[in-house]
């Protein structure tokens, strides 16, 4: 596989731009009253702590919330990811865990992961782009992840989760 390309000064202003948005503004910043699995996530590095609730029902992510006490890039990580589950089957959830993943390690670039999942996420792929700026700060990492980390142990049913490790 290619290294991700290195990010122009302008991608990286829009990427900060999109943060901030949803830092300032997050979206679905509320637990789902009837969700069907709950989970916490933790990243005791940087104090962030977010609780992940979904609703879950014929393999589809029906509704999707969460509450957040954080940094920024960590509340418009899951404000990100609500965005961008909502309706999405539990098979598109898992493979968009795994393209932040390696957005946020610098492992794809935003191209690689558009060439994977098609026209039909191009938005959802572009916003959650804006996320592989953290792979040059390794302890952001764990920030945007952690989110993510929170949802996949909510789909999985394993109630807490912690980025403490690498
Ligand atoms: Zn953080």
């Amino acid at each position: 596989m290619n290294a991700a390309a290195p990010m122009s000064d302008d991608l990286r202003t829009l990427y900060q731009e999109i943060i901030l948005d949803h830092g300032k503004n997050p979206r679905n910043a509320h637990l789902i009253a009837e969700h069907t699995c709950k989970a916490q996530g933790n990243n005791p590095m940087c104090g962030d702590r977010v609780t992940v609730t979904a609703k879950v029902a014929q393999d589809q992510v029906q509704d999707i919330g969460f509450e957040g006490k954080g940094c920024a890039i960590s509340i418009a990580s899951a404000s990100m990811m609500t965005d961008a589950l909502k309706g999405q089957s539990l098979e598109t959830a898992e493979k968009l865990f795994a393209a932040v993943q390696e957005l946020c390690t610098g492992k794809s670039d935003a191209t690689q992961i558009k060439t994977r999942f098609g026209a039909d996420f191009e938005t959802t792929v572009e916003r959650l782009a804006s996320l592989s700026g953290v792979s040059q700060f390794p302890v952001r990492v764990k920030c945007a992840t952690l989110p993510w980390h929170a949802l996949m142990s909510c789909l999985q049913g394993n109630g807490e989760t912690t980025t403490e490790k690498p």
